[in-house]
C-alpha cells in the first residue's frame, strides 16, 4: 500500500482472484443468513452464482441477541460451506465469533467476517489479525468512524493487511421503520480516513427486503467497492433475518439493476 493510495484485498477463489478496492469491480458478497441445510445452501449459491455474485455468505456460528433463537449448525455448517464452494467455485464468507473455532473457519473461509458485536472484541481481532485469511470487519451497530478504524488497526498490527470495512447500520432512535440506519455518508468519510476496501450491508443496513434494492443502489453510487446482501431461497421460512432476505428471483433482477448504475461488475 502506497500512502495516500487505496489498497485492494485480493481473494483466491476456486473461480479465480477476486479483488476488492476502489480500482477493481464491484464485488458482491450474497447469501443466507444462516446455513440451514444442504438443500438451501447449494441452490443459494447456484442461484447468486448464476446473477454475478462472487461471494457466498452464510452463518455457521450466529451471534443471536436470545440465547433460545437458532445459534447455527456450526461445523456441519462450515461443511455444508465447503461443499457449495465445491459445487459453485464461489469464494466463502462466514462469521467466527470465537477463537476457538478460528482455525476450523479458516480452513473452509475465504475471507472471515467479524460481526458488528465482536467489533472491540480485541483478543479475537488480533488472532484474525495473526492469521492469513483477510477479514471482513463489521461496524459495531454503536461504534465511530474512530472505533471502527482502531479495530481495524488491531488487524493490521497484528500482521495481517487484508481487511474490508462493512457498513451494516448503527442504532439511531428508530427501530420501528428500520432494524438500524445504513450510515451511506460513512462511504466518503472512509475514503479520505483510510485505504481499506469498504463494503455496504444493506439487509443489515435497513432490515427490509423492501429497502434492499434502493439502498444497494446508493451504496454504488456513492461509491463502496462491494455489497453484501441477504439472499434466501425461502424468505419466510427463514431461521433468521428471513425480513431482510430477498429471493433469489429478486436478487437476480436487482444484479441486473446494479449494473446501470455506476461501477461495473
Ligand atoms: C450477519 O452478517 O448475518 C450478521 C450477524 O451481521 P452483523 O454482525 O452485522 O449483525
Ligand atoms: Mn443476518
Amino acid at each position: 500500500y502506497r500512502h495516500g493510495e487505496a489498497s485492494e484485498v485480493s481473494v483466491s477463489t476456486p473461480n479465480g482472484v477476486v479483488h476488492f478496492g476502489l480500482q477493481h469491480p464491484l464485488v458482491v458478497v450474497a447469501g443466507p443468513c444462516s446455513v440451514e441445510n444442504e438443500e438451501m445452501i447449494i441452490e443459494t449459491a447456484r442461484r447468486v452464482k448464476a446473477a454475478g455474485a462472487r461471494f457466498l455468505r452464510g452463518g455457521a456460528y450466529k451471534p443471536r441477541t436470545s440465547p433460545y433463537a437458532f445459534q447455527g449448525h456450526g461445523e456441519s455448517a462450515l461443511e455444508l460451506l465447503a461443499a457449495a464452494r465445491q459445487e459453485t467455485g464461489l469464494g466463502i464468507i462466514t462469521e467466527v465469533m470465537d477463537a476457538a473455532e478460528l482455525d476450523i473457519i479458516a480452513e473452509v473461509a475465504d475471507v472471515i467476517q467479524i460481526g458488528a458485536r465482536n467489533m472491540q472484541n480485541f483478543s479475537l481481532l488480533k488472532k484474525v489479525g495473526a492469521q492469513e485469511k483477510p477479514v471482513l470487519l463489521k461496524r459495531g451497530m454503536s461504534a465511530t468512524v474512530e472505533d471502527w478504524l482502531m479495530a481495524a488497526e488491531y488487524v493490521l498490527a497484528a500482521g495481517n493487511p487484508n481487511v474490508i470495512l462493512c457498513e451494516r447500520g448503527i442504532r439511531t432512535f428508530d427501530r420501528q421503520y428500520t432494524r438500524n440506519t445504513l450510515d451511506l455518508a460513512v462511504v466518503p468519510v472512509l475514503r479520505r480516513l483510510t485505504h481499506l476496501p469498504i463494503m455496504i450491508d444493506p439487509s443489515h443496513g435497513t432490515g427490509w427486503a423492501a429497502y434492499v434494492p434502493d439502498t444497494a443502489k446508493a451504496a454504488i453510487a456513492i461509491g463502496a467497492d462491494s455489497l453484501m446482501i441477504e439472499v434466501h431461497p425461502n424468505p419466510a421460512k427463514a431461521l433468521s433475518d428471513g425480513p431482510q432476505s430477498l429471493t433469489p428471483d429478486r436478487f437476480d433482477s436487482l444484479m441486473q439493476e446494479l449494473s446501470v448504475v455506476g461501477k461495473a461488475m
